[in-house]
């Protein structure tokens, strides 16, 4: 038997080298503490194999003797499954050194990478091919490719270009016995029967270990326009995104809502941020155009902008003049997040609602808040585009830990129960991890359920792999 630390040691520094196992307590932090600081695991060990082959192996003993696991990619995931159990120790199994851009095939607008690829690694090799690889996020600097297929990562433009799913043509897996599943296809389109990518796609590595993925490509563009537009309220906001969703020529790439508050919290975190209007507005719409052709988007912006206005959807706007003005306004966007951070404790939540009831649900939910916990502040913002807000609540200032937690923890129940009578999703993009667990299974029916737990049993009966996320763990 080959569980104990000692062995597992030996085994993996045997197949790894030195520096394909961490062991040391002080090194060991990074890979169990998350990226808010919320969730601590406890390792078995971290593995970091560097191929492939090097994984299949590492699997293929763990199964073997019974060991359970867990795939780390950049660990920017706010669920808590890339964190190992607290209380039964995995092997982490860390994707970081699998970072090789394998191929990249302009005229077949794809790429081919490592699952430990950077996301900002791939875009900038995408770039030097006249290229994009459109996925983009604020953790791309750190976040992996092989995190963003088991996430079914989305970001600032899905409303363009789709998330994860729309954009993995082919995939590589290490099942959780071992066995490679290599499907590492560059095929736009392709018919034969089961799309069996699309279950590793969101599984939050709980079906395989993701080592390899083509992906699509976009055409890179040659023109952006980016624009922070203030607009009286909320349905205002929506119905600008109804007309620039008509007149921009489906080059609409993102579609952000920043209610006031949220300019706060991004001047909080970072003071030197310009305001960019001599006057506060209630709400605020950042959006972007982008092309490759020769199209003539300051035009768009402006017939948007001057519609906006008639129709009394727009008080002000800002069209960015440079790249470096167009980075401040997203500047805003990015250091929101961060203020929320320096709140500390509160209630992130990442649901998704159709688009159309996104207004009525902003002002219920709000309202539901304000009615059980009047001191608590909304901060409801996100990709109004795909109809995902980030609906969150930052608790009394003056509540001590225990009091925090136990008023957020009442009011996500209220929240999560709005979103069911509104038939929306708890999860539009961060997955469900083992943070959302409790209230995505009360949302599922018995079949859905039998179904789930079906594929999880079919892929690994043994539950060695990220076993507890998504579903409970049953041994
Ligand atoms: C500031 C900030 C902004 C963010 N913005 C967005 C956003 O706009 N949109 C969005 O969708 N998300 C966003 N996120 C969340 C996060 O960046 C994404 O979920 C991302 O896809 C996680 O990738 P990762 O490599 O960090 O994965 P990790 O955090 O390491 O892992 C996430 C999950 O995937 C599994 N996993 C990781 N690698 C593999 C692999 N190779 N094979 C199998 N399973 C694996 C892990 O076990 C875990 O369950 C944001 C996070 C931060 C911190």
């Amino acid at each position: 038997m080959a569980s104990d630390p000692v062995t597992l040691n030996e085994f993996l520094t045997e197949r790894l080298g030195a520096g394909g196992v961490v062991d040391d307590p002080n090194d060991l932090l990074r890979y169990i503490t998350d990226w808010a600081g919320d969730h601590r695991g406890k390792p078995l060990l971290v593995a970091r194999p560097r191929t492939t082959e090097e994984v299949a192996e590492i699997v293929a003993h763990c199964h073997c003797h019974g060991i359970p696991m867990v795939a780390q990619g950049g660990h920017t995931g706010l669920v808590g499954g890339a964190q190992p159990d607290a209380e039964r120790p995995e092997l982490v199994i860390s994707l970081e050194r699998l970072s090789r851009i394998r191929e990249i095939d302009p005229l077949n607008f794809t790429i081919s990478v490592d699952a430990g690829c950077v996301l900002q690694s791939v875009k900038d090799a995408a770039m030097e091919h006249d290229c994009d690889f459109p996925l983009s996020l604020g953790a791309q600097g750190s976040c992996q490719i092989g995190g963003n297929v088991s996430t079914n990562a989305g970001g600032l433009n899905v409303l363009r270009h789709g998330m994860m799913r729309q954009l993995v043509l082919g995939l590589e897996v290490v099942l959780p016995d071992g066995r490679v599943w290599n499907a590492m296809h560059a095929l736009h389109k392709d018919n034969r029967g089961y799309d069996i990518k699309q279950l590793f796609i969101g599984a939050e590595g709980t079906l395989g270990i993701v080592t390899g993925a083509v992906l699509k490509l976009t055409p890179r563009a040659q023109a952006t326009r980016t624009a922070l537009v203030a607009v009286p309220d909320v349905a205002a906001a929506l119905a600008l995104y109804g007309q620039a969703r008509r007149s921009c020529c489906d080059l609409l790439s993102a579609f952000e809502l920043i209610p006031r508050a949220c300019l706060e919290l991004a001047f909080e975190a970072a003071p030197d941020l310009p305001d960019p209007f001599d006057t506060v507005y209630p709400v605020y719409v950042l959006l972007e155009v982008a092309a490759s052709g020769s199209v003539d988007l300051d035009a768009m912006i402006e017939h948007l902008f001057e519609h906006g206005t008639t129709a009394g959807m727009v008080l002000d706007g800002v069209l960015a003049g440079s790249d470096a003005q167009a980075e401040r306004l997203w500047q805003i966007r990015e250091r929101m997040v961060e203020g929320q951070q320096l709140r500390g404790e509160h209630l992130r939540t990442d649901i998704a609602l159709p688009i159309s009831s996104l207004g009525d649900f902003f002002h219920t939910a709000s309202r539901a808040m304000a009615a059980r916990s009047p001191e608590t502040m909304v901060i409801a913002y996100g990709h109004i585009g795909d109809g995902n807000l980030h609906f969150n609540l930052l608790p009394p200032a003056d509540l001590d830990l225990a009091a925090k937690k136990t008023l957020l923890h009442d009011l996500e129940a209220a929240l999560f129960s709005l979103v069911d009578d509104y038939h929306g999703s708890i999860s539009a993009e961060h997955g469900i991890g083992r943070v959302k667990q409790t209230s995505f299974l009360n949302g599922l029916d018995a079949t859905e359920r039998e179904l789930f737990e079906g594929i999880k049993a079919l892929f690994d009966p043994d539950e060695l792999m990220a076993a507890g996320r998504i579903l409970p763990r049953t041994r």
